[in-house]
This record gives C-alpha cells, structure tokens and sequence, in this order.
C-alpha cells in the first residue's frame, strides 16, 4: 500500500488568488522564556519581517487581534487556571508554590513577565482568525503566534500555557459541522487530541516522532472514543524522515480524510521543529518539504486557519513560515533573501532555504506501510461523516464579566509600552479587526464541547521527555538589541 512518491518543486498557480487575512502583534518578540530556554517568541518577529521584506504585506491584509480575554480562554481552560496564569508573575512566584506543581508551571514553562498577555495575543490571533473565516471574510487565516497544541484544560504543558487551537477550532464549531486539524510540528498534538478525543465534529491527524520522544503519547492505535473512535489519527514516525518519504505518508492520509471525513474547513499546525537541523526535533524535512504539505492543503480549496507551533532553530523557522506565506499567497519569491532587521542571523548564504542533513532515515518502506495500512482500515469508519444538529449560537446581549480587559486602554496597556507601540508605523492594511457588529460572536461557548476533555483509555508509555530541561534563568522583557544579545549567545 505504502508508496514512495518523487519529490517534486512545489508548483505555484499565480492566478488562483485567496483572501488572506495574516494576524501579528508586534508586543509578541518582547516575551522571553529566559535565558536558555529553547522557546523564542522572537522568531516570530523575524518571520515577519522577511515576510514584510519580501513585500507579502501587498497581497494580505494584515491584522493585530484583541488579545483574547480571561473569559474567551475559559471556553476551554478552567476558571482556576486561567486565574493563575492572569495572577502570578515573577515578582510573586513564591506566593504560587502550591499551584506551581498543580499547573505543571516551572521548568518547561517557566514564569516570564508578561506571560499572559503573550497567551492573550496568541489566543486572539487564532480565535480572530476563526472569527474571520466563519464569517466568509477570508479563505486563510495565518496567526504564527499561534499553534501552541500541548497546553491542557487545566495545565501548562512544553513551552504552551494557552490552547489557541482548541480555542480557535471551538470558534469554527459555531458555523462549521466538521473541523479537521492537521499537525506537523515534531511532537504529538496531544492537547488538541485530547480536548476532542470524544467527539467526531473535530478529526485530529498528527504527524509526529514517537518513541522516547515528548510528549510520549501519539500511538497508532489511539484513534478517539466513544463518539471520537476513528476521528483521531496518529501517524508515528522514526527519525531522520526525509521530503519524500513524508510526502509519501502525508498525502494519502490527507487524501483519504478529505474523501471520507469531508471536513468544511482546516486548521493547519505548521510546528517548524520537524525541520532539519532543529534544536530539539529530530526529522530530516528542507523547507521544501515541509512547505509541501502547506501546498497540499490549500488544493483542497477549503477555508483553512494556518498556526504555527514548535520550531527551535529560529532562522530556519522564520525562513520556512515565510516560504509558507508565499505560497499560500501563490507568490513566488526570490532566493535571495530581501536585507532586513535580522539579516545578520541568515548567514553565511542568505538564501530563502533549509537544507536536508545526510542523515538516516529510520523510517521504512515496510514500517510506513503498516502504520497506513492501519489508518486506511480506520477511516473506513468515518464515512457518513457526523450529520449534527447545529445549535444556533446566538450574540451575547453583553459582554459578562472582564470589562476591564475589553476596554481599550486595557489592551493598550499591554505587554510592550505605549511609546513602542505608537513607534510601529502600520502599513495601509494593517488594522485591527474592528467589526464592531461582530463582536459578540466570539464568547458564547458551544454546548457540550467547551468542556471536552476526555481521559484517555490505555496507558500512555511512560517515556519522559526528552527536551524538558531548560534552565530558568531570569525572564523579562527586554528591548530588541537584548534579544539578539542573548540569541547570539545561544545560536
Ligand atoms: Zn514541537
């Protein structure tokens, strides 16, 4: 069954136009995990100037989100929690020993200045996004702060305190019937999975590295239950998978979900650490590679929320969301890479590309074939995909609870200060999205999922993380030249 496919030059249709709407804050590079720690949010501001480099902001429109509020996260974490993460910073840690331990808070994911307004702006951009594409107001929406699949309803979880995902997909639900997520970060998307292990209206499909890997779940045979059996999909890999040979297990997997599960939108997790060459991954895809599976979702011609996720060599994650950019934007780019804020990281080539290693690919032909051989039986069983009734969601007559954080000076005072913000000059199309008739869409939780949050039947493997000690050094925010200071340091 399983059969290498050649890998080919990703094709671009210049005039098969979509409706973009890319969402950046640019408050998100000043949030530092602390010196050492893998996780940069600066990445994310060096993704977006070669993506403004390049001149990508002309073909999209580009949005900074509301941060989402303490009430829109509690539509799928507690009450408790999400009090926690808006309470404690590192100035009074001390006073949260107790819920330190509860929350899974500490090394991994370590208390940082501003720490919930980073899960504020990463939260915002992928429920705008939802929001956006719900209602028929772009075909893609892009929100690289996003994408953060491990957080837990109740607990922080590798570098992800706030499920973005889960928040925006409980967004989609409200208009959509069938969701379907896809994730190619390295790790198993296991909060997304969890948080709709039981239902069919979301199917899950992960690609990831399994096997004395974080977070140690992703099995083939944990495929959902009870209303979820058959609506999760793992595909577990070894290391060292190349272009091709991903290729060659991500297209018919998606082919046949699209076929049987007819989903009505997407949301795509672009993890970058499944690049080769990252710090924490372990997987062989160029840029390319990794770029084709953005390509072969798009020619599904569905709505599609693009998030990004893991990634921890910060060069080749900002290289590779751009290529992504472009060609969800069907542009064509140069290989040379346009001077800018960053340039100095891209060397010695400066070139738009991430290389393969010559390193072995444990994956093969005869293990690939048993792992579709397994998920083509499975999905069998979605046919017939979930006829729901869809409840009517209606506008939330007020807005209950969290004024403060809803008034304007609230969010304004966020994060970075007053002055950075006005020194940003916002190109033509930058705006935030202010349909002030929508507002009242996003808070109203959908009945029966908020909550979903399933125990898993089976054991998971014990199998301890492999990249969870990172030293906490002394998060804060810190100006631009302090960044590159420290990344300099660690590169
Ligand atoms: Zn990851």
């Amino acid at each position: 069954m399983y059969t290498q496919l050649p890998f080919d030059e990703i094709k671009i249709d210049e005039s098969n136009k979509r409706r973009i709407a890319y969402f950046y804050d640019a408050d998100v590079g000043n949030y530092a995990y602390g010196a050492g720690h893998p996780m940069k949010p600066h990445r994310i501001r060096m993704a977006h100037s070669l993506i403004m480099n390049y001149g990508l902001y002309k073909k999209m429109e580009i949005y900074r989100a509301k941060p989402a509020t303490k009430q829109e996260m509690c539509q799928f974490h507690t009450d408790e929690y999400i009090d926690f993460l808006s309470r404690v910073s590192p100035d009074n840690l001390d006073m949260f020993a107790k819920e330190q331990v509860k929350f899974n808070v500490g090394d991994d994911c370590p208390v940082f200045d501003g720490l919930f307004e980073y899960c504020g702006i990463s939260g915002g951009g992928s429920m705008e996004g939802a929001a956006r594409l719900n209602r028929g107001k772009c075909d893609i929406a892009i929100n690289y702060a996003g994408g953060l699949h491990h957080a837990k309803k109740s607990e922080a979880s590798g570098f992800c305190y706030l499920n973005d995902i889960v928040l925006g997909i409980i967004e989609l639900l409200r208009y959509h019937s069938r969701v379907l997520y896809v994730d190619i970060d390295v790790h198993h998307g296991d909060g997304v999975e969890e948080a709709f292990y039981s239902t069919d209206r979301v199917m899950t499909c992960s690609f990831h590295k399994y096997g004395e890997f974080f977070p140690g779940t992703g099995e083939l045979r944990d495929i959902g239950v009870g209303k979820g059996k058959y609506y999760a999909v793992n595909v577990p890999l070894r290391d060292g998978i190349d272009d091709a040979t991903y290729k060659s297990i991500f297209q018919p997997v998606i082919s046949k979900i699209m076929e049987w599960y007819q989903p009505s939108v997407v949301v795509l997790q672009c993890g970058g650490d499944s690049l080769s060459g990252d710090r924490l991954g372990c997987f062989n895809l160029s840029m390319a590679g990794h770029a084709n599976c953005v390509s072969f979702m798009k020619s599904f011609n569905i709505p599609m929320m693009v998030v990004g996720g893991g990634g921890y060599t910060m060069r080749n994650v900002a290289r590779t969301w751009t290529y992504e950019s472009s060609i969800l934007n069907n542009v064509k780019l140069p290989a040379e890479l346009p001077y800018n804020e960053y340039y100095e990281y891209y060397g010695p080539d400066y070139k738009l590309d991430v290389r393969p290693s010559n390193m072995y690919n444990a994956n093969s032909p005869e293990y690939l074939d048993k792992i579709l051989t397994n998920i083509m039986a499975a999905m069998e069983n979605t046919k017939h995909a979930p006829s729901i009734q869809m409840n009517q969601v209606p506008n939330d007559p007020e807005d209950l609870g969290d004024v403060d954080e809803d008034m304007p000076d609230a969010i304004d005072t966020k994060g970075g200060s007053q002055q950075a913000r006005d020194a940003i000059i916002e190109p033509d199309n930058e705006f935030y999205d202010d349909d002030e008739k929508d507002t009242g869409e996003k808070n109203v939780a959908i009945n029966g999922l908020s909550g979903a949050n399933v125990e898993k039947s089976g054991e998971a493997p014990n199998e301890s993380a492999s990249n969870n000690s990172t030293t906490n050094g002394n998060p804060s925010i810190l100006t631009d030249e302090e960044i590159s200071q420290i990344n300099e340091l660690n590169q």
